[in-house]
């Protein structure tokens, strides 16, 4: 660093000597030179500067160049007279007024080229060398000089006033050395033109550049970076000083200042964004809590430089059957419960917890683990302690959460946090399969299900784009008439493979909560309809009028808005009698949104379908509901059936099903009739339908017709089997 950089830098310009001042000065004044040359501007008016001053140098010497032309001719023309006068003029010889000798001495001794000699009546009367162009004549207006274009001559006339003699003369004059003078002069006054104007110009534009241009120039550029880069502008350390130098100096500042501001200005702006903006794509708005982005984050950072040893628990939290709550008490209800599950999981964790919103209700905790101290299970536990130990109370209303959790080990699961962060996904997945409100660990055999799972899905697209799915049927019957009364249709997907027999049957109890899971159970829903449909058409073309066939519709189906809709437009479309139709639902549907299924089971009723509640007394609870529900049928499920003989419970479930049906004015329909004695027991017991094993497996349409017409109304012919 130069002296004069040292001192610009430490900023004390006040204390500086006159040396020091000049030196930093001249550095300034070089700097900004190069920056001055250039600008155009600075180059239009050196060269408009440079022009006015040649041209009121071109015409003051103008000037005084004519006077001193014409100085030169007045002397030349009064040396003639001079000469011409001093000849002696005789008055007598009227044909000779000079000698011969006294005019060729004129000649030879003064700048007369010839002369001519008039009398005042201007008769020509002598002649001598050359002669002169200017004629005298009377009566008319006569030049007294002529200059001849070239400028070696002038003719001039001596009138007798001029001469002191009674004669006129017409003398030519010799201007030769007069031209060759005034060409000097214009040669030397041009080149002096030209030097003195490059002078001035230098010396004004070096004055006005400093004092002007060059600040001028600074400005712009100083505002043209500023508008580059408005955020962080830079001032050179010399422009600060330039309000002392006067040069500028205010707008200078002003500009400075003006350019500080608005940076000033752009960065608060831009902070205030930036915060905001972090704040909505890094944390949940309703629990304050950072999402699964900032979650993540946080992991990431936290893994950086973590000992070798130390590991950490990612538990994933999912609130059961939260959607229900929401949707049957409003969303401001279950923003309540989000909100006070946030503060319960912060409050029941230690400080050094990272504690995450990452799905609509699903939490993620972050803990290390300390040995001796704590385990994963322990604060997967505590996790799901915090939420279901206690009610919510909202509005005076106490709502008891379950929820289900799932927990994978840094390093252990997984050396990326995002890896642990999934696999304790999965883990929660297995525990919401396994029947909710439960905890489980990650295990490597769970990816894989879920890996399979994938395949699984992705085939299933195929599948329904290949028309690999087939329906089958299984009959009904009439327990006391033994009458065939219909067949419940159940989906088969019959999967190619490489296998001898060119595929296999997949079991819907394998891929249809995968379709519901992934909402690919609507257009299958819509396909079995069809399916269904169509097979009644061809049981009447068969004169199997009037048989039934029961269909499956899963809970998924029933949240579309247009399920009624569908089915009514595929009834229409094949044209038939809705009565030879029956949708099967499950307890499960009732759950969520309890008076819209009522709303769709009325509408679907209405269409003149019969109702029925599949695998009834398994799942949750609807009795209290059940008299509100338009349904024609309860079917036992198959569990109970099947126990019904050697588990006393199984047999009394089934009696109060039976009783409950009845006393609903519902039929009662047994699934999973196997043996004769179920049958016995049903009987018995009043039980109105049967389904199972015993009478038929689910048949392909063509075997199941054949069955039909084959059946003679006796099911005793069973009894063989
Ligand atoms: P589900 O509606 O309860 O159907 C009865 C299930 O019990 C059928 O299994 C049937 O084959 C089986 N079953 C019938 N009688 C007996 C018996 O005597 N013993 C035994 N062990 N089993 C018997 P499947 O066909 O494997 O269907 C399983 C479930 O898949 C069905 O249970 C139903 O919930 C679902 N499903 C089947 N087809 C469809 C469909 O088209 N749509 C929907 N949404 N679900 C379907
Ligand atoms: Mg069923
Ligand atoms: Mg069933």
């Amino acid at each position: 660093m130069s002296k004069a950089d040292s001192i610009k830098a430490e900023g004390k310009t006040s204390s500086l000597s006159l040396l020091d001042r000049v030196r930093i000065e001249v550095k300034n004044f070089n700097q900004s030179y190069a920056l001055f040359w250039k600008s155009r501007t600075s180059w239009a008016i050196t060269v408009m500067m440079f022009c006015t001053i040649l041209c009121i140098q071109a015409t003051v010497a103008m000037m005084s160049y004519s006077a001193y032309q014409n100085s030169r001719v007045e002397a030349l023309i009064k040396a003639s007279r001079t000469a011409i006068s001093s000849v002696g003029f005789e008055n007598t010889d009227k044909n000779n007024f000079i000698s011969n000798k006294a005019a060729q001495g004129l000649l030879s001794q003064s700048s007369i080229q010839g002369f001519n000699i008039h009398t005042t009546e201007y008769e020509l009367v002598n002649q001598y060398g050359q002669k002169p162009r200017i004629m005298l004549h009377r009566g008319e207006d006569m030049p007294q000089r002529f200059v001849d274009n070239k400028g070696h001559s002038l003719d001039y006339v001596f009138s007798p006033n001029d001469l002191g003699h009674p004669y006129y003369i017409t003398a030519r004059l010799d201007t030769r050395s007069i031209s060759q003078d005034m060409a000097q002069y214009g040669r030397d006054a041009a080149v002096i033109i030209l030097l003195l104007s490059a002078l001035l110009t230098t010396v004004l534009m070096t004055a006005l550049g400093y004092w002007f241009l060059q600040p001028t120039v600074t400005l712009t550029r100083l505002l043209k970076k500023a508008i580059a880069n408005p955020e962080t502008p830079q001032f050179p350390a010399h422009l600060k000083q330039a309000k002392e130098q006067g040069r500028l100096g205010d707008a200078m500042s002003a500009a400075m200042t003006l350019i500080e501001q608005n940076a000033q200005h752009i960065k608060q702006v831009k902070s205030t964004a930036e915060s905001e903006i972090k704040k909505l794509a890094y944390f949940d708005a309703l629990t304050e809590l950072p999402n699964r982005t900032m979650f993540i984050e946080k992991l990431r950072e936290y893994t950086k430089d973590i000992p070798d040893d130390e590991h950490f628990v990612v538990v994933t939290v999912d609130l059961d059957h939260f959607r229900q709550v929401n949707e049957s008490m409003g969303h401001s209800v279950g923003d309540v419960i989000l909100q006070s599950v946030a503060k319960r999981l912060r409050q029941s964790l230690p400080k050094r917890a990272i504690v995450a919103r990452i799905g609509e209700d699903d939490f993620a905790v972050m803990l290390p683990i300390i040995k001796g101290v704590n385990t994963p299970k322990d604060i997967a536990q505590r996790v799901i302690d915090a939420i279901r130990g206690q009610g919510f109370t909202v509005m005076e209303e106490d709502f008891r959460i379950h929820c289900s959790v799932g927990y994978a080990v840094y390093p252990e699961d997984g050396s990326d946090p995002s890896d642990v962060l999934k696999n304790a996904d999965i883990a929660l997945s297995r525990a919401k399969e396994d029947g909710r409100d439960m905890i489980r660990a990650y295990s490597r055999d769970f990816d894989m299900a879920v890996q399979a799972r994938f395949h699984l899905l992705k085939d299933l697209r195929h599948a329904l784009e290949n028309e690999e799915f087939e329906l089958h049927f299984q009959p009904q019957f009439d327990l006391r008439s033994q009458k065939i009364i219909g067949a419940e249709a159940l989906i088969r997907w019959w999967k190619p493979d490489n296998s001898k027999q060119g595929g296999m049957y997949i079991s819907p109890g394998e891929f249809i909560p995968i379709a519901e899971s992934s909402g690919l159970i609507v257009p299958i829903g819509e396909w079995v309809f069809k399916e269904a449909c169509m097979t009644v058409q061809k049981l009447q073309l068969s004169g199997l009028d009037d048989l039934r066939v029961a269909v499956n519709v899963s809970g998924v189906q029933f949240r579309q808005p247009n399920l009624v809709e569908t089915l009514q437009h595929i009834i229409y479309e094949t044209g038939l009698d809705p009565k030879n139709l029956e949708i099967e639902v499950t307890e499960s549907t009732f759950m969520g949104d309890i008076n819209n299924t009522i709303d769709i089971l009325k509408r679907l009723h209405e269409t003149g379908v019969e109702l029925a509640i599949d695998d009834f007394g398994t799942g949750y609870s609807s009795l209290a509901y059940l008299r509100q529900f338009p349904i024609d049928r309860l079917k036992i499920d198959r569990s109970f059936i099947m126990n019904a003989l050697n588990n006393s419970d199984d047999a009394s479930i089934t009696r109060t099903i039976i009783a409950l049906g009845h006393a609903l004015n519902l039929k009662v329909l047994a699934e999973g009739v196997e043996t004769i004695d179920h049958q016995t027991f049903l009987l018995e017991e009043g039980c109105d339908e049967v389904q199972g094993f015993r009478y038929a497996k689910p048949l392909p349409k063509e075997a199941f017709i054949d069955f039909c017409q084959n059946y003679k109304g006796d099911l005793s012919v069973f009894d063989k089997a």
